[in-house]
């Protein structure tokens, strides 16, 4: 049995909150697999940052997952996730994080948004926050995986809610009445695009690490 402190999962991002999803998610999944040690991020085993060059939420997934798995010789998970919504053929998408220019501002890229929306009436905006996840082996092993989840909703015209981060101020999944940020983390992990995505791709992550 491997020492139980060596890592032997690595999830391609810096984002400490998908890291504690995904640890949950393996938590008891693995005989002999210690989560809280074993499954790391990118910052922990020092893998390089990877440019995010695809144009499909899956390609930047794979990339990111194969990338980190050759790098560090881990087994390696990415997502790649973002907003899609109907009016703009699926935009902001894979650019979701970079809408308003620069990488990461998300009060910037959540009001650019209002205002390119700002006359569009509520029944005719609808959108999914879309999340592709990858799973890739070190050199040698099979061939890399994806899978996608989406959340389904509509977009309100103002921000709504404290929690979360992003778009989630705006995003009321569907059958509810609270946005994204106004839903507790657990509710949200229970059916966001992330959570999706991870629970499909969970099985092959089993298999993999057994
Ligand atoms: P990344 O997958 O971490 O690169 O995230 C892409 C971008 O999509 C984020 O910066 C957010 O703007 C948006 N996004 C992805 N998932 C969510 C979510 O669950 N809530 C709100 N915004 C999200």
């Amino acid at each position: 049995m491997p020492e139980p402190s060596r890592p032997r999962l690595v999830l391609a991002t810096r984002n400490a909150g998908k890291l504690r999803e995904l640890r949950e998610l393996l938590r008891g999944q693995v005989p002999g697999l210690d989560v809280d040690t074993q499954v790391v991020d990118a910052a922990a085993v020092g893998a390089p940052d990877v440019v995010e060059s695809g144009v499909t939420f899956e390609e930047n997934a794979l990339l990111k997952a194969e990338q980190t798995a050759r790098a560090t010789g881990l087994l390696a998970v990415a997502d790649d996730s973002g907003l899609a919504v109907d009016v703009l053929g699926g935009a902001p998408g894979i650019f979701s994080a970079r809408w308003a220019g620069r990488h990461g501002d998300d009060a910037a890229n959540l009001d650019l948004l209002l205002a390119q929306l700002a006359d569009i009436p509520q029944e005719r905006r609808g959108a999914a926050f879309v999340c592709a996840a990858a799973l890739a082996h070190p050199d040698g092993g099979p061939a890399g995986y994806t899978e996608r989840g989406e959340l389904r909703g509509s977009l309100l015209t103002a921000p709504r809610g404290a929690g979360g981060f992003g778009y989630d101020p705006i995003l009321v999944p569907e059958g509810l009445d609270r946005t994204c940020a106004e839903l507790a983390p657990e509710e949200k992990n229970a059916i966001s695009h992330r959570g999706i995505a991870f629970r499909a791709l969970l099985p092959h992550l089993v298999e993999a690490l057994q």
